[in-house]
């Protein structure tokens, strides 16, 4: 390439297998080294004290960073397109340092009913110790989130592409409504992964994930990450104190000037997880990496073989509705194709028309799909909601999250989907 050639942004296949990584430069391993320690040897009394004062950048412990995990968070940040991101112990550590960093006691966040149903549980119950309140407000109606504002508002907090499946939020449109508020809009991009929606080019301001389910994607490693879409003005108040005051733990510094565009994934880090501890695993973190790697052909098989599913469940005799934006038809469509072109995803739902019961028995009866709590497996796996992961919750409640009696969630791996079917329609046929 000659010098006067505009260098092209790599494309996103290719940022999913090289964004963070290169070779070893010690050993030249060519995939990223598993660094398994927990501690990292300082050059000199200089160089600890300024790593500890902030004031350089590197390893001291691997509760605060470790460099195969530094790879994992640069290549989501790459994906999302965010300024920084920070790996953790799960999905809900993602969460909870995400509002540890917005939120004093007292304060209120709004968040969509449309969510995962341990998300609405950490919200509801674990929440109020930190005197955290969520006001709850429906993605289908925008004005119900206008209504939550109230000037204890921290944040709004949404899923792209919603537990327990086939729901797709109007990103842009909740964005203007946050940024009227003068609050950040955090997506859990969990379900669309950034190969189907980067919430942040439709106004978000954070990005969260389970790297558990899609982005790890197959199944055997728990973890979370945050990512800073570096978009949101910390310093214009003084409303989000952890970046915009003073702070003591480190002689003052104020966060937000130092750190600038990624000033909010810095304070997740150095006093979110620094304080309060949810690391994550280097081992973990190269799990995730050999995963995302394959992010957009898994993802891609995921959804045509979900649209598929879909379609015949669709006509089959048993089966009372199916919830797939992916179905031209469904009340989501429109907003699937503006804000996930490509597919609407694996997760969907669908009802049965002998209820609870007719549930239960197909759970039981499917050989294929592996009955477990989990999504976004290379396996294809089943739950039914009400008796499972949704039990918790009231029954209104139930219904709001789209969780009733009937309801049973698919997560549709990447097998031939004439044998997913075929499973489907011997264990309907029992049923
Ligand atoms: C699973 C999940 C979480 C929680 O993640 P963990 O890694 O299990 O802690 C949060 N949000 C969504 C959408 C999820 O599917």
């Amino acid at each position: 390439m000659s010098a006067d050639q505009p260098v092209k942004a790599p494309g996103f296949a290719t940022l999913a297998v090289h964004a963070g990584a290169q070779p070893d430069p010690t050993t030249k391993a060519r995939t990223t080294p598993i660094y398994q320690t927990a501690s990292f040897v300082f050059d000199d009394v200089d160089h600890a004290a300024s790593l500890f004062g902030l004031q350089a950048f590197g390893n001291i412990y691997t509760r605060i960073t470790n460099p195969t995990t530094g790879v994992f968070e640069e290549r989501v940040a790459a994906l999302e397109g965010g300024t920084a991101a920070l790996g953790v112990a799960s999905g809900h550590a993602a969460e909870f340092l995400t509002f540890h960093t917005l939120m004093q006691s007292g304060d209120e966040f709004i968040a969509s009913n449309k969510l995962y149903g341990g998300s609405i549980n950490q919200f509801n119950h674990s929440y109020k110790n930190f005197g955290w309140t969520p006001k709850w407000a429906d993605p289908d109606d925008l004005g119900s989130f206008e209504a939550a504002i109230t000037p204890r508002t921290k944040a709004i907090f949404i899923e792209s592409l919603a537990n327990p499946g086939g729901i797709v939020c109007d990103i842009e449109a909740i964005a203007r409504i946050a940024r009227q508020a003068r609050v950040p809009l955090i997506v859990d991009n969990t379900l669309a992964t950034p190969y189907l929606t980067r919430p942040f080019e439709h106004g978000a301001d954070i990005v969260v994930h389970s790297a558990t389910k899609f982005l790890g994607g197959h199944g055997n490693s728990i973890g979370g990450v945050i990512v800073d879409g570096g978009s949101f003005d910390w310093l214009a108040d003084n409303r989000y104190p952890m970046l915009s005051s003073p702070r003591p733990e480190y002689n003052g510094m104020v966060l937000g000037q130092t750190f600038g565009n990624f000033a909010f994934a810095i304070a997740c880090r150095v006093l979110g997880l620094r304080d309060l501890g949810p690391a994550l695993s280097p081992f973990n973190s190269f799990m995730f990496l050999t995963g995302i790697e394959t992010l957009p052909l898994r993802m891609q098989r995921h959804c045509d073989n979900a649209l598929a599913i879909a379609q015949h469940l669709s006509k089959h005799d048993k089966v009372k509705w199916v919830s797939y934006a992916g179905l031209p038809g469904d009340r989501y469509h429109q907003l699937a194709r503006k804000y996930c072109p490509k597919g609407a995803g694996g997760v969907f739902t669908f009802g049965l028309k002998g209820g609870y019961d007719a549930g239960l028995a197909l759970v039981k009866n499917l050989k294929l799909f592996s009955h477990v709590a989990n999504v976004g497996d290379t396996r294809s796996l089943v739950i039914h909601p009400a008796s499972t992961t949704h039990r918790q919750l009231s029954d209104a409640q139930k219904q709001t999250a789209g969780a009733g009696p009937d309801v049973v969630r698919l997560s549709v791996g990447i097998e031939d989907v004439a044998d997913l079917i075929a499973d489907l329609d011997q264990a309907l046929a029992i049923g």
